[in-house]
């Protein structure tokens, strides 16, 4: 329910994900790129027969923690929204335009401390029309023998944090939510309690952004920790969240199979129900 292509920070196309979810046993694939619906017709084309495909995306938005400090970036999986809703549409490419500009500063703060990369390098490896994001700087900082991986990309020169770094304008999140089901589609709050990656919402954000429309929580997630899934588990069942699992797969960029973590049938079956955007495509 939460996969990355080459429309975004993922390194499979979008027909090498359905290849790679079918051989993973996955029966139900979410294509859910950053900012962008790009990779969704041709995941659609490469269907494999008994497969069904939930097209998403993944929107960068901020969000109050809930605890006084300042505000975090969080993401939003949007599921079976409409993707030519004008409100839609336009924050997503608004956020691409971000993204590309963002990722060129960036990269021209760590040429300019004397890393062997460049703006030009950078950009040629994402595709026309695709999200831009710090893993192609990490890519590249790999095929330059800067670091041996994207992970020690992050790690050591591409942390949120770092000199570095350079913030985007994301969505807030309560307007997210709500361009999402006018769009038709349902929202799931993507690894909410991820702590590993950084500072986290109170749960107590959760309960408020359900009681303004969000669908769901994503439980089950490599990042989340076991006490936190119950939680989560909790806390969706008290206040009528669905819960969903996912593996957040992005190919050899990160580690995680893709099919590592799963969602149960019920969970696909209430989003399904509640979204009129577009309908889960059956092979
Ligand atoms: P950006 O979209 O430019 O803000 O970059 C964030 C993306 O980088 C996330 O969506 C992940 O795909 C990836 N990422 C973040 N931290 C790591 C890490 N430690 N190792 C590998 N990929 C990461
Ligand atoms: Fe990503
Ligand atoms: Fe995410
Ligand atoms: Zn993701």
């Amino acid at each position: 329910m939460h996969t990355h292509s080459t429309a975004s920070d993922g390194t499979d196309s979008p027909s090498e994900l359905v290849a790679a979810a079918h051989a993973g046993g996955v029966d139900v694939l979410a294509i859910t790129d950053h900012d962008t619906t790009g990779g969704w017709d041709e995941a659609a084309a490469a269907l494999r027969p008994g497969m069904s495909l939930v097209r998403g995306s993944e929107f960068s938005c901020i969000s109050a923690t809930g605890r006084g400090d300042r505000p975090v970036s969080v993401h939003l999986l949007g599921y079976l929204f409409d993707p030519q809703h004008e409100a839609v549409a336009a924050e997503q490419a608004r956020l691409r335009g971000e993204r590309d500009a963002r990722l060129r500063r960036i990269t021209e703060k760590v040429a300019a401390d004397g890393y062997p990369v460049d703006v030009d390098t950078v950009m040629a490896l994402v595709p026309a029309g695709a999200s831009a994001g710090r893993p192609h700087l990490a890519r590249a900082l790999v095929a330059a023998g800067v670091v041996g991986s994207v992970s020690e990309a992050f790690a050591t020169l591409l942390y949120a944090g770092s000199p570095y770094y350079v913030p985007k304008a994301d969505t807030p999140v309560e307007t997210a939510i709500q361009m999402i089901s006018a769009a038709g589609g349902v929202s799931v709050f993507a690894h909410s309690l991820a702590r590993r990656r950084g500072r986290v919402v109170a749960p107590s954000r959760l309960v408020e952004l359900a009681e303004i429309g969000l669908t769901g929580v994503e439980v089950d997630h490599p990042d989340h920790a076991p006490e936190d899934r119950e939680l989560l588990r909790r806390l969706a069942g008290e206040h009528g969240l669905v819960t969903t699992g996912s593996s957040d797969y992005h190919g050899t960029n990160k580690t995680t199979p893709i099919a590592a973590e799963t969602t149960e049938p019920e969970s696909l079956e209430k989003l399904v129900a509640l979204a009129t955007g577009v309908p889960l495509l059956q092979a």
